[in-house]
């Protein structure tokens, strides 16, 4: 059985009050037993995040690190940072980073590197760009962005890993991808995932779907058989429509 996830990525979203009242929000809300709820907070809501959900099912991400262990990078956060003040799993290689920061497949599998050896879970996003799929070339982005970034892990840290798959066309553009193109490629993603790494670690890892996931559609999404959730960006800044995706698995 894999894991359903449902995670929410802020961005560069919400200051500490409105942190807090989110959270608050986020609080009295009934979490299901099967689905794991991870929201990922900005660097500076991370701590009280942590602390606010100290007794609390809901698991607390970063959205970024550096892939140095500490040193001389002004304005960086490590790993051991984020461990250090609660945090369990931290997203990399989000199409935001590889596309405004230049984050690359090898940059990506040093920050992969860094992450596992701290213990700390790692949400991969992959995802191709709207001209790669016009061209059919879609498929071969993802083909190269699982094989440069992740598949050099070994096969026990394969327990620590997520997948995300972001079209770069679907993400906050309030245009999905449909649920055939999304079970499409999740079939795809596990395929590449058996063929590198073998057939029974590709059925325990948990693909997400990332791209204008919004109440109204995450039923039919996480449907698909080879979703196991989402990674949702604009509806996880309010609790309810948050919430309502986290309970629209079938
Ligand atoms: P969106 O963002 O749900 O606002 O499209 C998803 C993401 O970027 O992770």
């Amino acid at each position: 059985m894999r894991k359903k996830i449902v995670a929410g990525n802020w961005k560069m979203n919400n200051d500490l009050a409105q942190t807090e009242l989110l959270l608050k929000d986020l609080k009295k809300q009934i979490i299901p037993e099967d689905v794991e709820v991870i929201i990922a907070p900005p660097f500076t809501n991370l701590h009280h995040s942590f602390v606010s959900l100290r007794d609390h099912p809901i698991g607390v991400a970063a959205q970024n690190m550096h892939q140095s262990n500490e040193g001389a990078f002004t304005g960086e956060i490590s790993a051991a940072m984020l461990k250090s003040v609660g945090v369990e799993s931290v997203i990399l290689g989000h199409s935001e980073r590889r596309a405004y920061f230049k984050e690359d497949d090898a940059l990506l599998a040093e920050k992969v590197n860094t992450a596992l050896e701290h213990e700390l879970d790692v949400i991969f996003c992959i995802g191709e760009e709207l001209e790669d799929r016009k061209k059919d070339g879609h498929f071969n982005v993802i083909k190269t962005q699982l094989e440069n970034g992740l598949f050099h892990i070994s096969e026990n840290n394969w327990k620590q890993v997520v997948i995300a798959y972001e079209p770069v066309w679907a993400i906050g553009t309030g245009e999905t991808a449909s649920p055939e193109q999304v079970q499409e490629m999740h079939e795809y993603i596990r395929r590449m995932i058996a063929e590198n790494c073998g057939s029974e670690l590709a059925e325990s890892v948990s693909v997400l779907y990332g791209g204008s996931v919004k109440p109204e559609n995450a039923g039919e999404i996480f449907s698909q058989k080879d979703v196991d959730g989402g990674l949702i960006g604009g509806a996880s800044l309010d609790a309810e429509s948050f919430m309502a995706i986290v309970n629209a698995f079938p």
